[in-house]
């Protein structure tokens, strides 16, 4: 592909690394994994209109195609290092590229991320990105491994970007402080990095919510062969949501909306007063939202007590 576009991206996104021996321009990158640390490897497409909506700008579609990358590295316990960019476009078009690359260094920058190759070939805009990230070996935080009696907690609030998907789809009121938060979490959610790692040697199980809540914690009950109920009141949600959405949708963007980005773990009943302080002390919120049980699937208890039926969790909404 035309040499100039990816000297462009090269440009913008130089970040010096001793592991790095050799990055963008050659056939292939050279690496040097530091001994005594395994790598994780994750990779992760972003495809127009399907992914992001189409007039998302191109530093925001930059930031998310790593975000969504970085957020698994997270959930992982992992410390990002690397980046490749398979990138499909419908036109060389530089001041796009440019805005692409500084979207995606914008985040890269905080971690000393290095993009060390990739691909550009024309065609529907579709961004894969591939991330590479170091964790000493037994360290990773797995799905399996939630235990009975383990209490349930999530980083920051949730459907925050379902609803901010929802307000690009209806007429919102641009100039709106709160939609425009909810949008921002849609387009350029924060990978919880530090979150991941001081999870590290005590989170039983982690994951991070990508598909919605139900579907996620689901995810780490059925790798960890138990059950988790949750307690919708406990559910975070921030006032931008609870201001312009009424309860039912809110609760239903909390359980099932996707593309929130936050970590949802479990840790034994004895060290969730340590994960609270720990996480609070790097700025991270934290919320214990229910516990892990026998059995198997997420159930759900409104306020009142009550389990809630599916079609109340919101999953009519989303189709799941
Ligand atoms: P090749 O034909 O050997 O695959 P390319 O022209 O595809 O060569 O790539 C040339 C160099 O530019 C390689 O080092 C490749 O990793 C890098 N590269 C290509 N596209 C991108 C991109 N979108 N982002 C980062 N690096 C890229
Ligand atoms: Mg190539």
């Amino acid at each position: 592909m035309e040499f100039s576009l990816i000297e462009r991206i090269r440009q913008r996104t130089a970040q010096a690394r001793e592991d790095v021996r050799l990055g963008i321009g050659d056939d292939a990158a050279l690496l040097a994994v530091p001994a005594g640390q395994e790598l994780a490897v994750a990779i992760d497409t972003l495809v127009e209109g399907v992914h992001f909506p189409s007039a998302t700008s191109a530093a925001d579609i930059g930031w998310k195609a790593l975000a969504v990358n970085l957020s698994d590295l997270a959930a992982m316990g992992a410390t990002p290092a690397w980046a490749l960019l398979a990138l499909s476009l419908p036109k060389a078009d530089a001041s796009f590229i440019d805005e692409l690359a500084d979207g995606f260094a914008q985040l890269a920058q905080p971690y000393r991320l290095a993009l060390v190759g990739g691909d550009t070939t024309r065609g529907t805009l579709t961004l894969s990105v591939a991330v590479h990230g170091f964790v000493p070996p037994g360290l990773a935080l797995l799905r399996a491994g939630a235990q009975v009696g383990d209490v349930v907690f999530v980083t920051g609030t949730l459907g925050d970007a379902a609803a901010g998907l929802r307000l690009l789809q209806q007429d919102h009121r641009d100039g709106d402080a709160r939609a425009a938060y909810l949008i921002e979490r849609l387009n350029r959610p924060t990978p919880r990095i530090a979150a991941g790692l001081a999870l590290r040697g005590y989170a039983h199980a982690c994951i991070d919510i990508s598909d919605g809540l139900l579907a996620d914690l689901g995810h780490i009950c059925a790798a960890s062969q138990v059950g988790a109920e949750l307690d919708v009141a406990l559910l975070p949600r921030s006032s931008a949501l609870l201001d312009l959405f009424d309860d039912a949708s809110s609760q239903a963007f909390a359980l099932s909306g996707g593309d929130d980005y936050e970590l949802c773990f479990t840790v034994p009943a004895l060290r969730a007063a340590q994960v609270q302080a720990d996480l609070a002390r790097l700025g991270c919120g934290v919320t214990r939202i229910g516990r892990i049980v026998e059995g198997a699937g997420v159930r759900v208890r409104d306020a009142t007590g009550q389990w809630l039926q599916p079609a109340q969790r919101g999953w009519d909404h989303f189709g799941a």
